[in-house]
């Protein structure tokens, strides 16, 4: 009843949602009803809890905020879902995001926009912005966001809440409308590192319907809550604190390094020698993997399908009519860099690429636990402000993109706040170890 009053109360301005769950109420109740007779609770016990919208829900509309899936309803569940639902949180709808989780800003949804609830004149961030703002908000206990690139922890940072992306192959994507499979992670933004870790421990594990998913044994991630830092490593690239890095965020996560010393921890700079061409690496590399994830949507097997007089004419009239520009502007981008005679060139030098940065990451394992920077360039942007600018747009991932390309565990914590909108640390860590980043961060928090 309280989150259902709370998104009366104020999601007019915030726009999280584009689906409400008027069953919650009905799921709640069971679930109170069964509480009588049953001494065991799921841990995530009558928590409500909201979904991003790309992640399936059997019967419940699931739009990827795009006019293509505008009216889908899947006839089954995500992973995550399933794994949700035993654990007893109560599904309270699903979040807007930018179409197919491309953007930064929640702007590219078909629907409407979202709203920073720190302030409405600015973006959430994206492409997990409704995810953010909604936990932010207090309209849920916590949600599920997906990232590819940093969408869950950039707009994390700009809604001043946690956002963990797992290592890749720790949570099941089965079930998650794929923008660029070999990226793509679901992970939890919460209000607190312990709720993440909690939600974690929930959703992680291998699972047979996601060959990908590792089978490293889940750990139990509260355990690593001990607020101990005495003797951690951390590493800070110098890449990370670098000229495009507006002063502000400079400042605030330089106090926060300074905070872990106090408790123990040592610092050094290192660096990442190759991260300057991850964003570059990254467009390759994920927009070629969305012209073929996108493949499928030819208006004859799911959602929008256009009036046309011929297969050709329905394959084009629904693909123009279906997507928005930033989906078309990948999809575009994507075929070109696959095609014949330019995949060495450049599908194939990102790839490249993509293993130089991941070396770079594997190089200071031995030495550091942690590797600390900024989780965004700046603080939020105003809605409006880079809607028209592609490149300026793409270079805000510039600090999550080479986490993203190396697969490795990063989350975005809140480390300050700078005229009124709240600033991200990301800690990043070796694969498979988001406990240290828990650790770390809980330390901190
Ligand atoms: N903003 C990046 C993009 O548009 C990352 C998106 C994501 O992580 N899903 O590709």
């Amino acid at each position: 009843e309280a989150s259902f009053a709370r998104i009366q109360e104020v999601d007019d301005k915030i726009k999280a949602f584009v689906t409400v769950n008027e069953e919650a109420r009905e799921h709640a109740k069971k679930l109170d009803e069964a509480l009588d007779k049953n001494e065991t609770r799921g841990l995530l016990f009558g928590l409500p809890v909201g979904l991003k919208d790309n992640l399936m829900t059997e019967g419940m509309k699931t739009t990827s905020g795009s006019r293509m899936l505008e009216n889908f309803v899947p006839t089954y569940s995500a992973a995550v879902v399933h794994k949700l639902a035993k654990a007893e949180a109560v599904m309270m709808g699903k979040l807007n995001m930018d179409e197919f989780a491309m953007g930064s800003s929640n702007e590219t949804s078909y629907f409407h926009p979202t709203y920073n609830p720190w302030n409405t004149d600015y973006v959430p961030g994206g492409s997990s912005g409704g995810s953010a703002a909604a936990v932010a908000a207090g309209e849920v206990s916590f949600a599920l966001g997906t990232d590819t690139g940093g969408s869950i922890r950039q707009p994390a940072a700009y809604c001043g809440v946690v956002g963990m992306k797992p290592t890749y192959g720790r949570v099941s994507r089965d079930g998650l409308i794929a923008f660029a499979s070999s990226l793509d992670q679901i992970g939890p933004i919460t209000r607190t590192v312990e709720d993440n870790a909690l939600v974690l421990g929930e959703i992680a594990g291998q699972c047979q319907r996601d060959p990908m998913t590792a089978a490293e044994p889940v750990p139990d991630y509260l355990s690593a809550l001990t607020g101990d830092v005495k003797g951690l490593r951390i590493a800070v690239p110098k890449e990370f604190l670098g000229e495009g890095v507006a002063d502000d965020v400079k400042a605030s996560v330089k106090e926060a390094l300074q905070l872990f010393e106090k408790l123990g921890a040592s610092i050094e700079e290192v660096s990442l020698p190759h991260a300057e061409y991850a964003v570059s690496a990254y467009y390759v590399l994920a927009s070629g993997e969305a012209s073929a994830s996108l493949a499928r949507f030819d208006g004859v097997r799911y959602g929008y399908r256009a009036n046309a007089t011929n297969l050709q004419d329905l394959y084009d009239k629904t693909r123009s009519e279906g997507f928005g520009d930033e989906v078309k502007r990948r999809i575009l981008f994507g075929t070109f860099a696959l095609s014949t005679g330019y995949y060495d060139m450049y599908y194939k030098k990102a790839q490249q690429v993509r293993t130089l940065i991941k070396k770079d990451f594997d190089d200071l394992w031995e030495s550091y636990d942690v590797i600390i920077g900024p989780t965004t360039p700046t603080t939020a942007f105003k809605v409006g402000e880079k809607v028209d600018d592609p490149m300026t747009m793409y270079a805000n991932d510039i600090l999550t993109i080479p986490v993203s390309l190396a697969g490795v565990p990063s989350m975005s914590v809140p480390c300050g706040f700078s005229n009124g909108l709240p600033i991200g640390l990301q800690i990043i860590a070796k694969p498979f170890a988001e406990d240290t980043i828990y650790r770390t961060a809980h330390a901190f928090e």
